[in-house]
């Protein structure tokens, strides 16, 4: 049945369902990585969704946003690299913006991405256009900021939909950032790694919601 407010540990089983989708997803991640950079973003990511398990399953939440600061803490100081920091920096930032929220409804998604997105600009000096995460991060913060007012179900498919398109869009973006800068043109027609990443984790997000 579709999902309207989630509950902390509803949020810590639909978390958990994203680190197993990325641990599938490691060669899909390690390919797109290999087109533009070194080719370590899947195995990286993968290592840190095992963390996150082994921190989320030992863990009881009364705060939603408790869940993600603890998956943004376990990736931080089980990935190190560039996406360690960035993607540790999105939830943990992210997270923080909801602590206080005991349900997960549509204005925390919204605060959850608005609020991770900028600092993950803030700290790692990428903008939309890069071609980083930030590029499919930027479109689904404003269709979550745009649905608020609307059912989670409703919010998180339109959130989901513009991640993917903001990771399409990459496709066709020149790397001004990280490994994949150094190419220039040549990155033009491959996405981005990280926003790869976030499409899985939103695509995720939406299928536990609307199931
Ligand atoms: P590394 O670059 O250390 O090899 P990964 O391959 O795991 O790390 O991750 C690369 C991804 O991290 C990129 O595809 C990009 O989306 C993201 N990334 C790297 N640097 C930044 C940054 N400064 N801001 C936002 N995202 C970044
Ligand atoms: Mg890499």
């Amino acid at each position: 049945m579709a999902k309207e407010q989630l509950t902390p540990a509803e949020t810590k089983t639909m978390m958990l369902k994203v680190a197993d989708a990325i641990i599938e997803a490691e060669p899909i991640l390690t390919d797109a990585d290999r087109a533009l950079g070194d080719g370590d973003h899947g195995v990286g990511m993968e290592r840190g969704m095992n963390a996150v398990k082994e921190k989320l399953e030992a863990s009881e939440y009364e705060s939603v946003g408790k869940v993600f600061m603890d998956f943004g803490m376990a990736m931080m100081s089980s990935m190190g690299g560039a996406s360690g920091a960035v993607f540790g920096t999105l939830f943990r930032a992210g997270g923080r913006s909801i602590k206080d929220s005991s349900t997960f409804g549509p204005q925390e998604l919204a605060n959850l991405i608005t609020s991770g997105t900028e600092s993950v600009m803030d700290r790692g000096g990428a903008k939309p256009g890069d071609k980083t995460m930030v590029d499919a991060l930027d479109p689904a913060g404003t269709a979550a900021n745009s649905a608020t007012g609307q059912s989670l179900v409703d919010a998180m498919t339109a959130t989901a939909a513009a991640g993917v398109a903001g990771r399409d869009a990459s496709e066709a973006m020149i790397a001004t950032m990280g490994r994949a800068k150094t190419l220039g043109e040549k990155s033009i027609g491959h996405p981005d790694a990280g926003a790869v990443s976030v499409a899985i984790m939103l695509n995720t997000m939406k299928d536990f919601i609307t199931s």
